[in-house]
């Protein structure tokens, strides 16, 4: 149950493709009230229904992670294999700002203790927040996953993340 309430925020409505709208991710909804919330409250989509954003659920975000002060939104993915920051595509470096950045750089270090991937998301094109480094794998697309594997180089183990195409290709 969400504590906190979304006020003016609407980001989501924007980042977040909407299937039963056949809306993509990164354009507003038509049904949106920009700023005040949606036209069509009481008849909005099932996935409009359930979801909730992290800002919303957790309390310990401050006002400076409200998503549309962000411009990103970040959730769990459906598998729980991964935390999402899907940001805004008319700010595509919003991640990369303060206090953001080095809260991702933290929190990677914990997904991948659970073996778990932070991922950010501009549109459809993926990167992986690693301790060590950021990794660029270009468009992920419905039905792919990220995957990684771990080598050791030079005495060292260091992950290496790769899209698992849907159609078994990679
Ligand atoms: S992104 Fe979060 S806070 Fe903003 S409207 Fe969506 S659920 Fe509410
Ligand atoms: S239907 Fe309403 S809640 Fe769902 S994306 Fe559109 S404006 Fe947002």
């Amino acid at each position: 149950m969400a504590e906190r309430s979304c006020g003016q925020c609407t980001m989501c409505c924007k980042v977040l493709g909407i299937v039963e709208l056949e809306k993509p991710g990164g354009r507003w909804c038509p049904h949106c009230a920009v700023g005040r919330g949606c036209t069509i409250y009481e008849t909005r989509p099932g996935e409009c229904r359930t979801f909730h954003c992290l800002w919303l659920l957790r309390e310990t975000f401050g006002p400076e992670w409200r998503p549309d002060r962000a411009k990103f939104v970040m959730y769990g993915s459906a598998d729980k294999a991964a935390m999402v920051v899907n940001v805004d595509p008319t700010a595509p470096d919003a991640w990369r700002r303060k206090p953001f950045y080095e809260n991702f750089k933290r929190w990677s270090a914990e997904a991948n203790a659970d073996r778990t991937h932070l991922i950010v998301m501009v549109g459809d094109e993926a990167t992986v927040i690693l301790p060590d480094r950021d990794v660029p794998l270009g468009r992920v697309g419905e039905g792919d996953r990220i995957v990684s594997r771990r080598v050791v180089v030079n005495g060292r183990e260091r992950i290496e993340p790769r899209v698992e195409r849907a159609a078994g290709l990679s």
